[in-house]
């Protein structure tokens, strides 16, 4: 036998009804019973309660109660055929006017108590629980309505009744089953004095449950509105995924630690008869959902979910007047289960004059209330402080049985937290080593969901958010190999890009919801004033996890904000080269930062492009070798230039070519004085350690004194005309012997000389085409065949690829 629980959702709309009608038919074999328990339409049971709160506070509380009359209305209007409808309507009517028969006297008398408040939710699932089984009957199955009142006892705790096994067992055993469709009532139950009780908030999964165990079920399924048990709450966590098989013990942590997807209590009697539990979506059944067991062998995975509770308090006790005093424990723990307080957990320090625990935030006054009252005397006699309360806290929750067996996952759930700027206050393992929990401020929650969801490889795609500077020629490449890459990213390598925000020297915008759409016009749409500031400020403060700035400009200003990025624990990739070759002091400070801040500082492009230079240098660095010399042709714009000064063409024509075709800067001087060419050696030194400054570089000019000196670049090019003579016996010495011009830097001994050098053929350089740029490290290693990284170094093709690829390393880490 089998028993279907629908929730609120799953009987909430008229869909969802047709969905639940075909999922029974599939279940339902006419060979056996079929328990169908429902609980009350979505919202109902939240509009009663706050409708009754109303009419305590003498409100009025006949709007709300209209929109839920109304909800049953138009359900049993479109679901069922007229013939069908007055029985249900009037049925809805009578019970509305009940409620309100009710609510009149809780506002008349000013008091609500617990068991009037049980009554009046109990309509919720009386009405759910009768449209099913009229429904179903209208579509010719043999069902009947069964309230659970008559089946389920419990104690007299209104709100939250323990159940009386015995007697329910009883009840159940003496239920004759036929082979038909019980409708059964969710969440409501009778005490001894036939009192309706409540089982709890989300209690109509555990009456699933209870009437499984009573009934010897085969299994319990427990239909909902999601996917099965996630990995995260879905509405905190959007790269949530749905696990395919849990332990009791693994859904019955989670649940308690704020998975509302199934109701805690409900793992007991299942455990208790070995039931299977599948959840299930009513709006996707073909999905397989989750199965809950006995811990099999083959549960996989470290980590079976991250989750929380948001409203939570701390309460801190000390005093110096604790330490020995005998039975405190058991004393403040009884006061508190006096006042029905849970203690979800507890942290207590080494030294025995402090102990913190952790409440839910709604029982704050009550654990107030029983610490004064018991420890009365004590706080008087200042033999324990007055209790600290801070409400302001959540609760996040690794939970996973294989936890215990593996070293290191508490490591990496902290530093997870740790990297993201995330305070944690206090911490707690479960005894069991099912879960591990932080308590941390509330309003960094979701960010530190989201990255421990990340991080502790849960994620099957890893998110990150970016912010971007820079809408010139590599932004816009970038934005278009991202938005061609998107799919790719995240299908085969799991990641996701998220655009947070974008920025240029005129305008910025941030995007409230960040998008995963790579398109730069959506930064002119009702964008703000540029401002590195504010643009800092406004993205840290949506408390986002993983946050990556990517600098695609060549501005000194955005270089100066730097720092601030890092001290807001946000990554920084770029390809603008003035921030680590201006003053060393500059660039080794924003080492230190992002080493401190625990956070990537990434700039592979600021040296030939895309090429793997830098990673390749620090990789030899790191790996131990010895550097003896670095030789490099690292400005694309020179070698374009010599390679094209053959013979047909003056020097002059050759550099104007270069212009028009955009390979220079806009006064190709910057490139021919050798300064771009300077600020990339300087970086490669600066990588291996040599504290070394613009000043150290020694460049010996290859330009004349008076092209570098024209007054503007006309005149610029009437010199180079001038002096063609001077730049074709250069060329004539080359060629003559067979040999090239070369433009090179080296650096070695600690030294950088940048100088035209004329290669033979056995060099390395020599047959470099085109704006290649090349690079030959000798070491200690690689020392009779240097290692040589070649290739395209300049443009914005091959730039932008380079900070992709960086803003991916990022990712990878
Ligand atoms: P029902 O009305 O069907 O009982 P609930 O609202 O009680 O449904 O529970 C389902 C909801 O629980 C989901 O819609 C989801 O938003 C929330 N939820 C929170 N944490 C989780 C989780 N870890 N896995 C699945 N759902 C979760
Ligand atoms: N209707 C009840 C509630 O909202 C019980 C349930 O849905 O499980 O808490
Ligand atoms: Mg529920």
């Amino acid at each position: 036998m089998k028993i279907l629980k629908f929730g609120g959702t799953s009987v909430g709309s008229v869909e969802a009804l047709r969905n639940v009608k075909a999922i029974i038919e599939k279940e339902f074999n006419k060979n056996e019973p079929l328990i169908v328990v429902c609980s009350a339409l979505s919202g109902i049971t939240n509009a009663l309660l706050s409708a009754s709160e109303e009419a305590l506070k003498q409100n009025d509380f006949s709007e709300i109660l209209k929109s839920a009359e109304e909800k049953h209305y138009q359900i049993i209007s479109e679901l069922l055929p007229r013939t069908a409808q007055n029985p249900l309507l009037m049925m809805v009517k009578v019970s509305f006017n009940e409620i309100e028969d009710i609510l009149f006297s809780v506002k008349n008398l000013g008091e609500l108590s617990d068991r009037v408040k049980d009554r009046l939710l109990a309509y919720g699932e009386q009405m759910s629980g009768k449209i099913v089984s009229v429904f179903l009957q209208s579509e010719n199955f043999p069902a009947v309505f069964q309230d659970s009142r008559e089946l389920i006892a419990t104690d007299s705790h209104f709100g939250n009744a323990n159940v009386d096994s015995k007697n329910t067992n009883e009840n159940l055993k003496n239920w004759k089953l036929e082979n038909q469709i019980y409708v059964v009532t969710g969440f409501i139950a009778n005490d001894k004095n036939s009192d309706t009780t409540t089982l709890g908030r989300g209690g109509s999964d555990y009456t699933a449950a209870i009437l499984g165990s009573g009934l010897k079920a085969d299994e319990i399924q427990i239909w909902t509105d999601v996917d099965g048990f996630l990995t995260a709450d879905p509405r905190l966590v959007k790269n949530a995924f749905s696990q395919p098989e849990l332990s009791y013990q693994e859904a019955m942590e989670m649940s308690y630690f704020g998975a509302k997807v199934i109701y805690p209590p409900t793992m007991i009697p299942a455990i208790e008869s070995q039931i299977p539990i599948y959840i299930k979506n009513t709006f996707k059944p073909e999905n397989s959902g989750t199965l809950i067991h006995q811990k099999s062998e083959i549960s996989k995975g470290l980590i079976k979910g991250i989750v929380s509770i948001e409203k939570t308090c701390l309460i801190n006790i000390t005093g110096n007047g604790m330490i020995g005093m005998k039975g405190f424990s058991g004393r403040l723990f009884n006061a508190l289960a006096k006042y029905d307080v849970n203690i979800i957990l507890i942290t207590q320090a080494s030294s025995e004059h402090s102990i913190s625990f952790v409440v839910f935030f709604d029982d704050e006054k009550k654990a107030e209330k029983a610490i004064c009252e018991e420890f009365d005397f004590e706080i008087s006699s200042n033999k324990i402080d007055e209790p600290q309360f801070d409400n302001e806290l959540s609760i996040l929750s690794v939970v996973g049985e294989n936890m215990k067996k593996t070293r290191g996952i508490s490591g990496k759930f902290f530093s997870a937290l740790g990297k993201n700027g995330i305070n944690i206050i206090a911490i707690a393992q479960g005894s069991s080593e099912l879960n591990i929990s932080a308590v941390i401020e509330r309003n960094e929650l979701s960010k530190a969901l989201n990255v421990v969801h990340d991080s502790l490889l849960l994620s099957q795609v890893k998110t990150f958010n970016v912010m971007f500077a820079g809408t010139g020629n590599i932004g816009k490449e970038l934005f278009r190999q991202l938005d061609r890459e998107q799919k790719n990213l995240e299908e085969n390598h799991q990641i996701k890009i998220n655009v947070v925000g974008i920025s240029n020297s005129r305008e910025m915008k941030i995007f409230d919801n960040p998008e995963f759409v790579f398109d730069l016009n959506n930064l002119s749409i009702n964008s703000q004033k540029a401002n590195l500031e504010e643009f800092i400020n406004l993205i840290s403060s949506k408390n986002l996890p993983n946050l990556v700035f990517v600098d695609n400009t060549s501005s000194e200003d955005v270089v100066s904000h730097y720092p601030q990025f890092f001290e807001n624990n946000i990554s920084i990739v770029t390809c603008n080269k003035k921030g680590n070759s201006s003053a060393y002091t500059q660039y080794s400070k924003f080492k230190r930062l992002a080493k401190k801040n625990n956070v990537n500082f990434l700039y592979e492009t600021n040296v030939g492009a895309g090429l793997p230079i830098i990673k390749t240098l620090n990789d030899l660095w790191i790996s131990g070798d010895e550097i003896l010399k670095i030789e490099a042709i690292l400005s694309g714009t020179i070698s374009y230039i010599f390679n094209n000064y053959v013979g047909d063409k003056t020097f002059a024509e050759v550099v104007r070519t270069a212009q028009e075709l955009g390979y220079t800067e806009p006064d190709p001087r910057d490139d021919l004085n050798g300064m771009d060419f300077s600020r990339k050696m300087l970086i490669l030194g600066r990588e291996i350690g040599l504290p070394l400054e613009m000043s150290d570089v020694n460049i010996k000019d290859f330009l004349p004194e008076a092209c570098l000196k024209a007054d503007s670049i006309p005149s610029f090019y009437e010199e180079l005309e001038k002096h063609e003579s001077y730049f074709s016996s250069f060329k004539n010495e080359a060629e003559n012997s067979g040999r090239k011009l070369r433009l090179i830097g080296i650096l070695e001994d600690g030294k950088i000389n940048i100088e035209v050098k004329i290669v033979d053929s056995n060099h390395p350089f020599f047959s470099l085409s085109g704006s290649d740029n090349i690079i030959s490290f000798t070491t200690s290693r690689y020392k009779t065949t240097p290692l040589v990284v070649k290739g395209p170094g300049a443009g914005a093709e091959v730039t932008a690829a380079g900070v992709f690829a960086d803003l991916v390393r990022v990712t990878a880490q």
